[in-house]
């Protein structure tokens, strides 16, 4: 059993808890605190608002453990705005959230009249037919050579990894489709066992 918290201030904390559970080898950890991070394997930063989770990053002191725990090689999966918490150049900001993954990300990219949407995509070493919710979606506009692009729609970015780090711009927890989350308890088990 590996141990993967969702970072629990705000969004869609559940329902990655759900699909982490319904894993079988994962047991899935609601953080609210620092202390809650140390005996985790794994973390999930989930979608929301990135603007609003930053400010309860900081009120609640994560910022540097978060760094840590990234630092530490453990793997962390950051979807929508946990893709842009993790980036290190958000589009039109002077500096990056967490600044942690070597690429520049645009917020709410797809525009008024496309904010919500749902697409079939390809993703690398994943699934050829992956379901994926968009929601005020950001989109990876770079990526630096470290950076694995694992999806596109449309020509654009939506879904990446660089080592421990693995990003989508979409909602895989908000569709029936395990396959994203189960390559991601699969990163956090081998990673334990080389951490061990
Ligand atoms: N538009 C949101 C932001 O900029 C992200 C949307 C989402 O997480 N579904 O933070």
């Amino acid at each position: 059993m590996v141990k993967i918290g969702v970072l629990a201030l705000q969004g869609a904390v559940h329902e990655h808890a759900k699909m982490l559970e319904s894993e079988g080898t994962s047991e899935a950890i609601l953080v609210k605190k620092e202390e809650e991070l140390y005996d985790l394997d794994g973390l999930v930063l989930p979608g929301g608002e990135s603007t609003t989770m930053r400010r309860l990053i900081d009120r609640y002191g994560f910022r540097d453990p978060l760094r840590q725990f990234a630092k530490d090689g453990k793997p962390i999966f950051g979807t929508c705005a946990g893709l842009i918490l993790l980036a290190k150049h958000i589009d039109g900001q002077q500096e990056g959230h967490l600044d942690l993954m070597d690429m520049t990300v645009k917020r709410n990219a797809f525009g008024r009249q496309k904010e919500s949407f749902e697409a079939e995509l390809d993703a690398k070493g994943i699934a050829r037919d992956l379901a994926a919710v968009f929601i005020r979606a950001p989109l990876i506009t770079e990526v630096g050579d470290s950076v694995d692009v694992l999806a596109y729609h449309q020509g654009e970015i939506v879904a990446a990894q660089q080592g421990s780090l693995l990003t989508c711009s979409f909602h895989p927890e908000l569709t029936d489709d395990h396959r994203f989350h189960h390559y991601f308890v699969d990163m956090v088990k081998n990673s334990k066992k080389a951490i061990v």
